[in-house]
């Protein structure tokens, strides 16, 4: 055993402590953020391929810590996860978002969809008092935004708790919120498993549309998913999107809807309102 304590110390390298320190930081200041007000969202616009109309915007997070200055969603979001500071962290989201998505129905803007991100780790339910269905009934019912105008986005991995999660996700969908299948491609989907599943609609990884218009085995793999996601009766957005070529080769292949830097990257509140103001 001594020989074995030994060994464990030794494996654990310099870098590794820095680490291990690092995290500990990040993961005693995420437990404050939230209570001192360090978190926003960020809203990026969603368009129409067809006539480029605003017709959704997607809130990310963002993390200002007093020192650290601005924390990459990359970094904070998986430690999140893993310490289940995610789910609190989530339920903000949710009603940032939809009291934000109503905010500007009631100033007169034409309605869009709010799509929110969700963690698979939202969907486990060790409490039923406290369960994704209620928070997002909850977020609707404080915010007075109505269910057709929220979007659950959530990546092909909350499908590793199969039964809970079709379950969850009906319940879901019979509120009236759309799902959507995030960074579809990059998981381990198939047809036959996707046409199960209760959802409304998919959004292309942007490692695909990275490289649409350069490499063939890309172009076919959108064009491929789109395809396949029509036949299901489900709309597609790609996201990621950045040059006009990308944007007119999505076109011809009759994505509904696109997303990325070449169209707007995310904005504060106040940025979006401004748009939504032009197009008006
Ligand atoms: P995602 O949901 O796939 O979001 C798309 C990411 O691509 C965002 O990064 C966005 O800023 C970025 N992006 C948008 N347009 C372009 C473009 O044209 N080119 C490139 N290269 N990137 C573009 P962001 O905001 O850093 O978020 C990273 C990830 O963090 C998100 O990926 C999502 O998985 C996660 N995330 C963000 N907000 C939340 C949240 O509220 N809850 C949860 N659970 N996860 C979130
Ligand atoms: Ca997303
Ligand atoms: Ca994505
Ligand atoms: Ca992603």
């Amino acid at each position: 055993a001594k020989e074995q304590g030994k060994n464990n110390y030794q494996m654990f390298t310099p870098e590794m402590k820095v680490m291990a320190f690092h995290r500990l930081i990040l993961e005693n200041s995420m437990r404050k953020a939230l209570e001192r007000n360090e978190f926003s969202l960020v809203y990026q616009p969603i368009v129409n391929s067809n006539n480029l109309q605003i017709t959704g915007v997607e809130a990310l997070l963002r993390w200002r810590h007093p020192e650290m200055g601005d924390v990459s969603p990359a970094d904070f979001i998986p430690l999140a996860e893993e310490t289940g500071m995610i789910v609190p962290i989530g339920e903000w989201v949710l009603r940032t978002a939809s009291a934000q998505n109503k905010a500007w129905q009631d100033a007169g803007y034409p309605p869009i969809r709010m799509s929110v991100n969700l963690s698979a780790r939202q969907f486990l339910q060790p409490n039923v008092n406290r369960n994704l269905v209620k928070t997002v009934k909850e977020a609707l019912e404080t915010t007075g935004l109505e269910a057709k105008w929220l979007v659950l986005e959530m990546t092909e991995s909350i499908m590793q708790n199969y039964d809970n999660t079709i379950e969850t996700l009906r319940q879901l969908q019979e509120i009236g919120v759309r799902i959507s299948i995030d960074d579809f491609g990059t998981g381990y989907s198939s047809l036959s498993y996707l046409k199960r599943l209760p959802i409304d609609a998919l959004k292309i990884d942007q490692s695909f549309v990275r490289d649409l218009t350069t490499d063939p085995d890309h172009a076919a793999i959108a064009r491929a998913i789109i395809a396949m996601a029509h036949s299901l009766k489900l709309k597609v957005t790609a996201e990621g999107v950045e040059t006009e070529g990308q944007a007119h080769y999505l076109r011809d292949l009759k994505c509904d809807k696109m997303q990325g830097y070449l169209f707007s990257k995310p904005l504060t509140a106040s940025e979006f309102e401004s748009l939504l103001r032009a197009g008006k």
